[in-house]
């Protein structure tokens, strides 16, 4: 199933998942534990990510096909640039498509851990643009993008980010999945400035039931851009060290936040699970 045809079906909005790739055997059985208690609430598709500066790619690949061909769940393979040749990514490719994968997340990806400035490969690519027009022009798959309701921390201006982003959508991103983000007003405005420059596609919120304050702050530290409402961190100080309080506000915060953004037409939402299930379903269920 392509995911474009989902949003373009017009019936209810659809709800996405989003995991990593495990590390280890312990990981795996956690995933899969989280899969297949999410199951229940009939995913439109789930997506793997492609970790540690794209040296996952392959298990990545890998994943998403046995999650696709045992869950018998539509599953989209994040592919990202970074530390990655074209003859690499034309390898990945083949694997997924061979096996049945019928979707790609096209990203730039970040730089490996420790280093600043992100570079290209020799034989690489440099923007997600380039990798988004190579796959449709080699590639009969839907594609997929990210997008930065609150900037990319790169980008000079919204602006200047939003004209980069049309380049991505030139070059047959079909749909596109937000930066988690909480403010929805954010979210809004960036879909009026998107859908002003010509953009048409699905802008699908990327939404993330936060599990603790240590949870909140550690996302304030990587994503430094993200507005954090105050509500939400009082809730979350007022709960303390009751691990099922905090979990309970961060669900409240992200059930309202996701109710008002369907109810204004966003097409879906896609859950950052962090491979964990009870977070979510107790959203979905308030929803
Ligand atoms: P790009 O679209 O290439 O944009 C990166 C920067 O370059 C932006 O500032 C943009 O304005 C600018 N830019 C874009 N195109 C051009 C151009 N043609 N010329 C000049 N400037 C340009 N990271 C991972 O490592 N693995 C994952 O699995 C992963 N999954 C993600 C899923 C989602 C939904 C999101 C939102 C992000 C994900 N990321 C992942 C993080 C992402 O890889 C980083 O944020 C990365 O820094 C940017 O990736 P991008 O694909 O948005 O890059």
């Amino acid at each position: 199933m392509r995911i474009a045809d989902l949003y373009a079906a017009g019936g209810d909005p659809v709800l996405s998942l989003e995991f990593f790739t495990p590390k280890n055997d312990a990981g795996r059985s956690a995933l899969f534990r989280a899969i297949e208690r999410l199951a229940a609430i009939e995913p439109g598709f789930v997506s793997i990510t492609c970790g540690a500066a794209g040296t996952t790619r392959e298990r990545t690949a890998d994943l998403a096909i046995e999650i696709q061909r045992e869950h018998g769940l539509t599953a989209m393979a994040h592919l990202v640039c970074t530390g990655t040749t074209q003859t690499e990514l034309d390898e990945t490719l083949r694997h997924m498509r061979d096996n049945g994968i019928e979707n790609i997340l096209a990203l730039r990806g970040d730089p490996p851990k420790g280093v600043s400035d992100w570079t290209p490969v020799e034989g690489g690519f440099r923007h997600a643009n380039e990798l988004a027009e190579f796959v449709r022009a080699r590639f009969s798959l839907g594609i997929g993008g990210a997008c930065y309701p609150e900037k990319h921390h790169e980008a000079p201006s919204l602006e200047a980010d939003i004209a980069n982003l049309k380049r991505k959508v030139d070059a047959g991103a079909e749909f596109l999945i937000t930066q988690l983000f909480f403010d929805n007003e954010k979210y809004w405005r960036f879909v009026d400035l998107v859908r002003a420059e010509g953009i048409e596609v699905p802008i699908v919120p990327g939404i993330m039931p936060v599990l603790s304050l240590t949870n909140l702050q550690r996302i304030a530290s990587l994503s430094p851009g993200t507005t954090i409402p105050e509500t939400l961190e009082g809730s979350l100080r007022e709960a303390g060290d009751d691990d099922d309080a905090s979990l309970q506000a961060g669900v409240d915060f992200a059930a309202a936040q996701c109710r008002a953004l369907l109810h204004k037409g966003a097409p879906g939402i896609h859950f950052y699970t962090l491979n964990r299930s009870k977070a979510t379903l107790r959203t979905v269920a308030q929803l």
